[in-house]
């Protein structure tokens, strides 16, 4: 790899606060503060964004302090992505605030909640994460007195937006044309993608370790985990098995990102785009090698069958499916139940209303939610 000016200059075709597409309401600059960088400020003052400390990943949240929450996963995607925006002469601010709003719209207790908010949903047009995040950041967060939403800019909402079906994308307006045209987002919001794939990845072996549902020894079948450990214990042959795992971790992280900058500075090199709209109109040019991407989907694939499905964490996500269904189902029968600004929106949209609630649940104020309206001898 050569060696780059990392963060020096910045590319030609890097995202440019002062050529954005702009926000939805008109405002003025700010002084000190280019445009990303307001986004950034206004994703990290939310509501949702504090709720992010007490909604999981994996575990539920209560089960245990050391465990990556929303919020401390959200922090190291933008450590990453900073870094790789860095490297690629991109612009960081970008990237760092995608990264900090891209789990915004989670449900409460991770994937679990999220199935099963949108198996409730299924007949009010379903329920998908990265919809919703878009949906805190244009509507739910009420907060300033001339618009709902923090009126972000154009490339932070496209950033957040990472898939969508045609038939959403019809719905969104300018956010959701590049699904219809099949054009590609910029390279900030391309670089979060990865980002938050190398992070999850990476902390999920590192809390599957250390909650006991995954062993060192099953880690060893992964090619990318083996290689790295067998270079560490080789290098010290003693180590502890607590720092043996951070060791080797880091190593998988390191070359995780030095493999996705060198490759996707070969991908934009061959394209050598003059602007951001070179970007949009040229096919998805951040991305591993063949080699390492097929490395990390071994990973995942190891994570998914031996992690995601353990029956542990399927007896947490069961638990967490029946709370949001048990919840929707209550709220649904009677909105009186729910607070009064979502009793004002649920006469507009009863169902649409009741998923913006309990998405905005955390994990423990769903469970106290549940206890209060369905353990009758705790609450008379
Ligand atoms: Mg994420």
């Amino acid at each position: 790899m050569q060696p780059m000016l990392a963060g020096l200059i910045l590319a030609p075709f890097a995202a440019n606060p002062d050529n954005s597409l702009g926000r939805q309401h008109d405002e003025l600059p700010s002084p000190l503060r280019n445009a990303f960088q307001r986004d950034r400020d206004r994703i990290i003052h939310s509501t949702a964004f504090r709720r992010l400390e007490y909604k999981t990943q994996v575990f539920v949240n209560h089960e245990g302090d050391l465990f990556r929450t929303r919020l401390t996963h959200s922090l190291e995607v933008a450590q990453l992505a900073r870094g790789i925006a860095r490297t690629l002469n991109l612009h960081e601010d970008l990237t760092e605030a995608i990264a900090l709003a891209h789990d915004l719209g989670h449900t409460p207790f991770g994937h679990a909640g999220q199935d099963a908010l949108n198996d409730c949903m299924k007949d009010y047009g379903g329920f998908e994460h990265n919809l919703q995040s878009l949906r805190v950041v244009d509507k739910l967060e009420q907060r300033y007195a001339e618009f709902d939403g923090l009126n972000l800019t154009f490339e932070l909402r496209e950033g957040i937006l990472k898939h969508c079906s045609i038939k959403n994308a019809k719905q969104l307006g300018d956010v959701g044309e590049r699904f219809i045209n099949k054009t590609s987002p910029s390279l900030e919001a391309q670089v979060t993608n990865f980002a938050d794939e190398i992070a999850y990845n990476n902390h999920d072996v590192d809390d599957g370790l250390r909650s006991g549902l995954i062993s060192i020894e099953q880690l060893q079948s992964v090619e990318l985990f083996a290689s790295q450990l067998d270079l560490v214990k080789s290098k010290y042959p003693k180590l502890e098995q607590k720092r043996l795992i951070h060791e080797t971790i880091r190593r998988m992280i390191n070359v995780l990102v030095v493999d996705l900058c060198t490759q996707s500075t070969d991908n934009i090199n061959k394209i050598s785009p003059q602007n951001s709209q070179d970007i949009r109109q040229a096919p998805y040019l951040v991305s591993f090698s063949n080699k390492i991407d097929k490395q990390n989907l071994a990973l995942k694939q190891f994570l998914r069958k031996n992690l995601y499905q353990h029956y542990k964490v399927n007896r947490m996500s069961a638990k967490a499916e029946r709370i949001v269904r048990d919840l929707f189902a209550v709220f649904l029968a009677d909105i009186g139940l729910m607070p009064h600004e979502f009793q004002a929106y649920a006469k507009i949209d009863k169902a649409r209303a009741v998923a913006d609630y309990i998405a905005g649940m955390t994990d423990r104020f769903a469970i106290r939610e549940h206890r209060r309206l369905f353990a009758v001898e705790d609450y008379l």
